[in-house]
C-alpha cells in the first residue's frame, strides 16, 4: 500500500486550524496507523494530521525510536493540549513539511500534555527536553503554525526564497 504523501511548505493546507476529534471512529484509527507508517518511513520523531492533509487534532510522536532500533512504541495523541510551559530550551528543529532546512528554535523546556488515546483513555505526560520540544512542534501544526514561524524574519525569508527556487527547478524538471 502506498504511503500518504507528506505536504510540503508552502502548501496552504499546512496553515489550517484543525478541528477537534469528537469521536474516534475507524477513519481516525486508520489515519493514526497511516501516520505512524509515514513517521517511521521518513523517518521522523513526530507527525501531525495536517501534514498528510487531514485537518483533525491528531498527532503521533515517538522520540525514543531510531532507525537502528526495532522497538516502536508510538504515542498516539487525540486532541492534545499543552499547559504549564516552564523554562527555556533551544533545539535545532527540522520538519518533514519544511524540506532541506533546520534552524534553532527557542521553546519551553517543560510542558504538561493532556490528550486521549485511541481507546478514549486519558493520557497525561510531564514532558521535558526533546519530548517537550516535539510536543510543542506537533501541537503547533494543529494550529497551522510551522517551526519557521518561530525564527527571525530574515532567516525565514531566506528559506522562503530558497524554497521558491527549489520548487521552480522541480517544476522545470517535471517538464
Ligand atoms: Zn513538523
Amino acid at each position: 500500500m502506498a504511503l500518504r504523501p507528506v505536504l510540503k511548505f508552502p502548501d496552504k493546507r499546512l496553515r489550517r486550524v484543525s478541528r477537534k476529534i469528537e469521536e474516534v471512529d475507524d477513519s481516525i484509527r486508520e489515519l493514526a496507523r497511516d501516520m505512524c507508517e509515514v513517521m517511521y518511513d521518513e523517518p521522523g520523531i513526530g507527525l501531525a494530521a495536517p501534514q498528510v492533509g487531514e485537518d483533525v487534532r491528531l498527532v503521533v510522536v515517538d522520540t525514543e525510536w531510531t532507525a537502528e532500533d526495532a522497538e516502536r512504541n508510538p504515542l498516539i495523541l487525540v486532541n492534545p493540549e499543552l499547559s504549564e510551559h516552564e523554562g527555556k530550551i533551544t533545539w535545532t528543529e527540522g520538519c518533514l513539511s519544511v524540506p532541506d532546512f533546520e534552524a534553532d528554535v527557542e521553546r519551553a523546556e517543560r510542558v504538561f500534555l493532556r490528550a486521549r488515546d485511541l481507546d478514549g483513555k486519558e493520557v497525561e505526560i510531564h514532558a521535558q527536553g526533546l519530548q517537550a520540544v516535539c510536543f510543542q512542534h506537533e501541537v503547533d501544526h494543529l494550529d497551522g503554525v510551522l517551526f519557521i514561524d518561530h525564527i527571525s524574519r530574515l532567516k525565514r525569508s531566506r528559506y522562503v526564497a530558497k524554497r521558491k527556487k527549489q520548487q521552480k527547478r522541480e517544476e522545470e524538471d517535471a517538464g
